[in-house]
């Protein structure tokens, strides 16, 4: 989990001691103007009297000045208490109390990352299934309804749960799961009793039915409390690994199905495969009950239908009387000529018995064919526009070991480096235009003249330093992330995305040499004014979409669209940083990795559905009411509770929210991908045209001759003046070996 900035104590300190200051200003005014004016009096006493009220407020000044620091130092303690208990129950994966709390919760804290392994493709099952009675069923599948986050997959989903289940008995004693430990398995308690304790502290009794450590399916979360048995006991368990892998390959074949299906249609025929993978994103899952009409004979047409389970009974009217015509069943479908022309029905499909459909009605289906050719790309000239590294004037070379860094100037850590941001993965260090030989160099001494990559730069500008452990990305299994953030960041030639300029590597250590945003994290910035009017919250975004408009363009999707991640330069102008999380994808195609920001992640990661591009527009949706609002719509101090509410999809807006901004976000946010604005025929086209921007100069914009509104809230000062101070990381990371970074 990411660090907590101390932005809302800075900015109140910060604004008290302007106004002190403002005070002593105006009344040195005040002073000379008397002064001025009343001097040829003879005003001796007055001039006296105002001297005397200046060091009476000069004294008071001091005193204020020294309040603030105490009060300072006060809020700091308070703010470092507040984040370690936060962090304790980020995590808390055990079953409280049930329901979703439907209260908008006011994010405070950065959102924690969440990075799981790579899936394990063709994993062999060859646990066998262990058959369940009925009764054991019916308490597994009460279990899982009663879980908040588990009662909202699909199920099918929960079928399969069911299924995979597998027992496992444990002595009275025994440890199931450990705090502190990664999880990678959930259960459910069949029978007996269990203790909850964290750091030593009892904290609750699971009996038969409780549900826990459901989080480990989806990722390798960190247990945060011990879990014993009381009592012999048994549990219902399975390991994320068997689950993902079996759910990635069904929502895999359930997807060749459907495009199998839609293939045998004679209107979709010349569709080519990536169109038609579109339309199954559009298309949602409709059931029905035995004798249920799903179509009746001469009423409007305007739905297709595919059937995924169940049979169809289609019948006519002739002479007042239903005659049967046909039958149909799995993959057969009805109703596309409503997709294309104003027709009625002509006959009538009823259920025989429950039935399941796949439909698309005919307007969402015109918004998503024909898809925006425009938007297509060989993505085999990805990544080659790389334009040759900038030359600087002087044309000297940055060398790692010339990288000093910059150090804090005045405060509590004077003298220490200056430390930009922590995120999940790294740390970024500023440092400076010109290189000094005297002061401490950032990498360890005697690291060899190793650089890998030599890249001129320009002198003037400040440098952010990104650095990770690399026994850290090899434990957390982001290799391949980590090579394709510098791979995707060397390529990059964006205004709106922030630029890379080197990249090194040592024993411990990867290094990245970016662009340095002055300006700050737009996060930071929210958090000290609460939320954004709409002109801030219009121009950040629309920077972002200039950035999606690049990085898809480049059949790059982003996933990692968040306040935390975007910067702002000196000139107020956004730009998307980190790049972990970027994949390139070839359109048409689906991944099934689980990564992202809770808050931020689309319905379709959760489920593992496979998703693509669509999840960028996702969260767009909910970078803008986050802006607006000041806390994204779907949170909570427990993820579960966030994935629960992002299933649930219901988006409750504030009063003060305009029409237009509560449209465009309910247009980004809708569940199914194919009907999301940004994913539909015209592609990012639609997002610009939205009512939301209509003020907004996209062309001006580009070529960056727009005032940025932002400009009001960058503040004036040293280098490191609109960002958060961090202490000195102490730490040194061990030494790795394995070879992973041969092409960083
Ligand atoms: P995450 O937890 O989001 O994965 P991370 O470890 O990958 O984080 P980044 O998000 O790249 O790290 O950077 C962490 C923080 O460092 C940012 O949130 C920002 O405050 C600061 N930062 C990153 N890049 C820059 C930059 N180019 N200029 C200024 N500050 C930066
Ligand atoms: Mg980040």
């Amino acid at each position: 989990m990411k660090t907590s900035p101390h932005c809302y104590r800075r900015c109140k300190c910060i604004l008290s001691l302007q106004s002190a200051s403002r005070v002593y200003e105006k009344w040195q005014k005040v002073g000379r103007i008397i002064f001025v004016y009343y001097k040829p009096a003879g005003m001796e006493e007055q001039m006296e009297e105002l001297r005397q009220q200046l060091e009476k407020q000069c004294l008071i000044n001091t005193e204020l000045h020294r309040q603030n620091k105490d009060l300072e130092q006060r809020l700091q303690e308070k703010e470092k208490l507040l984040q370690e208990l936060h962090t304790q129950y980020h995590d808390i994966e055990f079953p409280a109390s049930s329901g979703i709390d439907n209260e908008a919760e006011f994010r405070k804290s950065r959102a924690a990352v969440i990075a799981s392994e790579p899936i394990q493709e063709t994993l062999d099952i060859l646990k066998s299934r262990v058959k369940k009675t009925s009764s054991e069923t019916a308490l597994i599948v009460k279990s899982i309804q009663k879980n908040d986050f588990l009662s909202r997959l699909d199920d099918e989903q929960i079928a399969m749960m069911v299924d995979l289940l597998e027992t496992l008995a444990i002595a009275r004693g025994g440890e199931v799961i450990r705090e502190g430990s990664e999880g990678d398995s959930m259960y459910i308690v069949a029978a007996g009793e269990l203790l909850v304790t964290q750091s030593g502290r009892d904290l609750r009794t699971l009996t038969g039915g409780d549900v826990f450590g459901e989080l480990a399916i989806l990722y390798n979360c960190k247990r945060t409390a011990t879990v014993k048995a009381k009592t012999e006991v048994r549990l219902w368990c399975m390991e994320r690994q068997t689950y993902r892998t079996i759910i990635t390959n069904k929502s895999k074949k359930k997807r060749e199905q459907l495009l199998g299906f839609l293939k045998t249609s004679r209107t979709l025929k010349d569709l080519n495969d990536v169109q038609l993978s579109k339309i199954i994103d559009s298309m949602e899952e409709v059931k029905y009950q035995n004798k249920d009409v799903i179509v009746r004979e001469g009423a409007e047409a305007n739905t297709f239908y595919i059937i995924l389970k169940g049979e169809v009974l289609v019948t006519k009217n002739v002479n007042g009387l239903q005659k049967p015509i046909r039958r149909m069943g799995k993959g057969e479908h009805f109703g596309e000529q409503a997709l294309i022309r104003e027709v009625l029905r002509t006959a009538t499909c009823t259920a025989d018995g429950p039935v399941t459909c796949f439909s698309i009605d005919k307007e969402v289906f015109e918004e998503t064919i024909p898809v925006e050719h425009l938007e297509l790309f060989d993505d085999s000239k990805m990544l080659q526009e790389a334009r040759a590294p900038e030359k600087s004037s002087l044309g000297s070379t940055l060398r790692f070991k010339d990288l000093v860094p910059v150090l804090y100037q005045e405060g509590r850590y004077q003298g220490d480096p200056v430390t930009l941001g922590v995120g999940g993965f790294g740390r970024v260090q500023l440092v400076p235009p010109t290189f000094s030989t005297n002061a401490p160099c950032c990498c360890p001494r005697g690291l060899k003249d190793a650089f890998l990559q030599m890249t001129t730069v320009n002198h003037g500008k400040y440098y952010a330093m990104k650095r990770v452990g690399k026994k850290h990305i090899v434990a957390k299994r982001q290799e391949e992330h980590m090579l394709f953030e510098k791979k995707i960041l060397k390529a990059i030639q964006c205004d709106f995305i922030v630029r890379l300029h080197a990249a090194f590597k040592d024993t411990r250590y990867i290094y990245m040499v970016m662009e340095f945003c002055g300006g700050g994290e737009i996060w930071t910035k929210l958090k000290e004014v609460g939320r954004f009017d709409e002109q801030v919250a219009v121009f950040c975004t629309a920077c972002v979409v200039e950035a999606y408009a690049y990085l898809h363009k480049k059949s790059i999707m982003y996933r990692d669209l968040k306040p935390e991640n975007l910067m702002l330069d000196v000139r107020g102008y956004v730009k998307l940083v980190d790049f972990g999380f970027a994949r390139e994808m070839v359109r048409g195609e689906k991944t099934y990795s689980f990564v992202g920001t809770p808050e931020y992640m689309a319905p379709e990661i959760i489920k593992n559905q496979g998703h693509d591009f669509a999840v960028d527009f996702w969260s767009l949706g909910i970078l803008i009411y986050e802006l607006l609002v000041g806390s994204p719509p779907f949170s909570s101090s427990e993820p579960q509770k966030i994935y629960a509410k992002i299933l649930d999809g219901v988006l409750n807006y504030p009063p003060y929210l305009s029409e237009a901004a509560k449209s465009i976000i309910s247009k980004l946010c809708r569940p199914r991908p194919g009907q999301r604005l940004g994913n539909t025929k015209n592609g990012i086209k639609d997002v610009r045209h939205h009512r939301w921007f209509s003020n907004m100069n996209w062309h001006k914009l580009r070529m960056a001759q727009l005032d940025a509104p932002t400009i009001r809230l960058i503040r004036k000062g040293p280098c490191y003046i609109n960002f958060d101070r961090f202490p000195q990381d102490q730490t040194k990371a061990e030494e790795e070996f394995s070879g992973w970074d041969r092409d960083f």
